[in-house]
């Protein structure tokens, strides 16, 4: 998800001051007909009888045990500027195959933690403390599962968007997760931290500098560039996913003879761009080269049966990739009341 100014002012205004934001002018998550908008919006906030538990769902990949985690949701109102290369009316009835509402997409997010022994990885942060009131609920995820910030070794930060790496710092700047090193794509870093691509900047991305340069400028001495086809964990292997943004990353998972791919945002909402994956998303910087690596991946973890995370799938945004028709199919992985034998 691509964070423009409007957006970067919906994420640093809180509570109540999100009358006249793009959030509030939607109607937020919960708004039906217009009615209580602001009421709705304090009302998650506040933790209230209708908020949803803590989401946290666990599976294990060989001696790996992962744990999605919702950071939440945000709703973002549907107009034919959000998918570039579609008519609006052929979204609709996307959505309306999904039983989703046809006025609103509502975008999750899911962070992913793995822990593998010696360490606690979290990988992506949410927006922290920093976004809309339905998000930023990673937190209270994590407690739910038994960790502490103060737990995480290791962050992996996917690719440079709001979403995605807000969650690093709080809203006065401090670290949320104290003892961990940072491990980011060294393109994407590159790419975002130039002062030369930020004087220039592709259209509507220039408030993207801004946020990348304040959160990751004072992280140096815990900061690890890594590259694509590495192995920069023991398991883990960075995988070239770019055109979402220039240095986006996607990883293969491998422990014991099990092995997954955390897909991060080779898709938006899969009953859009999973089910038409020629579609781009107005957040796919380069709309041609996102096409063509949505493509190469959802093939190879079709092809190869292998289990996928995404970040803005329906938790607990884990499953698999079908192929079918011109486009694919996400199948979500069956719930089970225990780890072993899901694979
Ligand atoms: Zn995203």
């Amino acid at each position: 998800m691509h964070l423009n100014r409007r957006t970067l002012m919906l994420a640093s205004a809180a509570g109540a001051a999100l009358a006249g934001s793009t959030f509030a002018r939607s109607g937020g998550a919960l708004a039906q007909d217009g009615v209580a908008k602001k009421e709705d919006m304090a009302r998650m906030a506040a933790a209230g009888p209708d908020e949803q538990l803590p989401g946290a769902y666990r599976y294990r990949i060989g001696d790996f045990t992962v744990t999605e985690i919702t950071d939440g949701m945000a709703a973002r109102p549907l107009d034919d500027s959000f998918v570039v290369n579609a008519g609006l009316s052929d979204v609709q009835a996307a959505l309306r195959q999904a039983f989703l509402p046809e006025d609103k997409l509502f975008i999750p997010f899911t962070p992913l933690t793995l822990r593998t022994g010696e360490d606690l990885i979290l990988f992506d942060t949410g927006f922290g403390e920093k976004g809309p009131p339905t998000a930023g609920q990673l937190k209270r995820g994590m407690a739910a599962a038994g960790m502490d910030p103060a737990d995480v070794t290791k962050v992996v930060i996917s690719h440079f968007h709001g979403d995605h790496i807000m969650g690093l710092t709080t809203k006065d700047g401090q670290p949320v997760y104290p003892n961990a090193e940072v491990f980011v794509p060294e393109p994407e870093y590159a790419f975002w931290m130039s002062d030369e691509n930020k004087a220039n900047p592709p259209d509507g991305r220039k408030g993207n500098f801004d946020l990348a340069q304040s959160i990751f400028g004072g992280l140096d001495d815990r900061l690890t560039q890594f590259k694509w086809d590495e192995e920069f964990l023991p398991g883990i292997t960075a995988v070239d996913a770019r055109g979402h943004t220039p240095g986006h990353t996607v990883f293969a998972i491998e422990s014991g003879n099990e092995r997954m791919m955390f897909l991060a945002d080779t898709t938006n909402h899969p009953a859009l761009f999973v089910r038409h994956p020629d579609w781009s998303a107005v957040f796919d910087q380069d709309a041609d080269q996102a096409r063509k690596t949505r493509h190469r991946l959802l093939d190879m973890v079709s092809e190869e049966r292998m289990r996928i995370a995404s970040y803005h799938f329906p938790f607990p945004a884990t499953g698999h990739i079908a192929k079918e028709g011109e486009g694919y199919r996400f199948v979500p992985a069956q719930w089970m009341p225990v780890l072993q034998g899901q694979s």
